[in-house]
């Protein structure tokens, strides 16, 4: 730990790595003290040992075109792939090749932000006149209820139809729809930020864990704790907070959480109750071999296989939702369990969690239980709900929750700064690109007002 650093940044995630390369190349002496043992935070990356392939253990896909991650990468020659391959999707206990997102397109186009804010639930009930009498629209709103609880994690009664308005709209200008994959996994974008850090001379203190923040004098002071519990305490004039939304919602007793003295304003508390964490829990599987590929699910001789699968959907109650590595040709398929799915999965021992995902995959798929647990040579996952240093997947916004991430954002006191992804205004919450980009709004703001 440098003495007197300028500013102390808690939490080294795509925010806080992002923030502390902006500052520190502005000539700032910068501390970060993360509580894991690791950076990366919700990035988190393995390597299978067999086939070499990276696993994900938090994110996995790069939404489209976002800057803030693109010229990182093309400045230092990573590539990234496009996923390719087809969507097959379960319906009435058939499988059969499908067009996904012009399903509930149909369905998602009908929002708008111009009335008073509503859940999405309550938007699929006012949607669509006449659907009841029409099976097609039927089955469209329910595969947008899917989608809905799929994608940002979220329960469907909670979310705020302004706010994924405005996701939309955001995504629609990096064709966030087009998802792609970084060679050698996320691992590689937090290697680059290491890199940057190490060069900018940046302290990173791991293992220590940010136990309270007094913001109300000239110099914040931080206290912390290290494995052995021992306490320390650090003082800057400024720090920047990029804990997750979970981690600043608990109880100040609890492992990881945060106390402010004094306590946060009521726009911060209002703000805080307005979001709320998205709950996920994903299972990759590496097999024996690539066996889907020879899989026909009509049963008939001439039909296609499931060989170019990429994405498999249904609307199964444990794993609704499976992808392959196309175009790579790893062995490895991976489950994901969001919001009810992954709120029933949480806490449960991981035998638990690879029983559920094989009782799924094997309805699914119509292959016997014992045999592909007979395939099945290695399992991943991690509960990112029961993490004390993430309390949860990812952030989404509440009905009438529409001001809510610029309060969270705002700085106190000129000394106390927030980002992380949940602070994101743009409508790329919830990302990787979205916590990097409030990262950097975040050290911009505090090096106003040092100019
Ligand atoms: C399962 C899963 C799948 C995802 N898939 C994708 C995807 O495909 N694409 C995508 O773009 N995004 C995805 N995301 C979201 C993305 O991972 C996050 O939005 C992003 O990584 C958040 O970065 P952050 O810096 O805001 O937070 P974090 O990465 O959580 O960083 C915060 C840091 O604070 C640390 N911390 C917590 N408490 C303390 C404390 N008391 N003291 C010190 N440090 C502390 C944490 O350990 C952590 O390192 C996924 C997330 C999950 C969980």
């Amino acid at each position: 730990m440098p003495n007197n650093p300028d500013i102390i940044i808690l939490g080294a995630g795509a925010a806080g790595l992002s923030a502390a390369v902006e500052l520190a190349q502005a000539g700032l002496k910068v501390t970060i003290l993360e509580a894991r043992d690791r950076i990366g935070g919700r990035i988190f990356t393995k390597h299978d040992p067999v086939c070499h392939a990276p696993v994900e253990l938090g994110a996995e896909f790069i939404h489209g075109r976002p800057p803030e991650i693109w010229k990182l990468l093309r400045k230092q020659h990573i590539r990234a792939r496009k996923l390719k391959g087809e969507q097959w999707c379960a319906q009435e206990g058939k499988l059969c090749q499908c067009d996904f997102l012009s399903k509930v397109d149909q369905i998602l186009e009908e929002m708008d932000d111009h009335g008073p804010d509503q859940s999405f639930l309550e938007f699929l009930e006012r949607c669509c006149p006449n659907s009841d009498n029409d099976p097609k629209l039927q089955d469209a709103k329910a595969w947008a209820r899917s989608y809905v609880k799929g994608f940002h994690a979220a329960d469907p009664a909670l979310i705020s139809v302004h706010s994924l308005v405005r996701g939309m709209r955001a995504d629609e200008k990096i064709d966030g729809d087009r998802p792609f994959r970084m060679k050698g996994g996320y691992q590689a974008l937090i290697e680059i930020f290491r890199r940057q850090l190490d060069e900018a001379d940046v302290s990173i203190e791991i293992s220590t864990r940010a136990q309270s923040v007094s913001w109300d004098q000239a110099d914040v002071q931080v206290t912390a704790l290290d494995e052995a519990n021992e306490v320390f305490t650090f003082a800057a004039p400024q720090v920047l907070i990029t804990l997750p939304l979970g981690v600043l919602q608990a109880n100040p007793d609890d492992k990881g959480a945060l106390r402010f003295i004094p306590e946060l304003p009521p726009a911060k508390l209002q703000a805080l109750d307005q979001l709320a964490m998205g709950k996920v829990i994903r299972l990759t599987l590496r097999f024996r071999q690539r066996f889907w590929e020879k899989l026909r699910p009509s049963h008939s001789t001439k039909s296609k296989t499931l060989s170019r699968m990429q994405f498999l959907l249904s609307q199964e109650d444990w794993f609704p939702t499976w992808w392959t590595a196309l175009p790579e040709k790893w062995p490895v398929i991976t489950g994901w369990a969001p919001f009810y799915c992954g709120e029933r999965l949480s806490g449960q021992s991981e035998a638990f969690v690879i029983e559920k995902g094989l009782e799924t995959l094997g309805k699914l798929l119509r292959i016997g239980r014992q045999e592909l647990e007979d395939l099945l040579e290695a399992s991943y996952t991690h509960d990112w709900q029961t993490d004390p240093f993430s309390r949860g997947a990812y952030s989404y916004v509440k009905v009438g929750g529409d001001r809510a991430q610029l309060d969270l954002a705002a700085p106190l006191n000129s000394n106390l700064f927030f980002a992380g992804e949940a602070t994101d205004v743009s409508g790329h919450h919830g990302t990787v690109h979205g916590a990097i980009a409030s990262g950097k709004r975040a050290a911009a703001e505090i090096l106003k007002t040092r100019n």
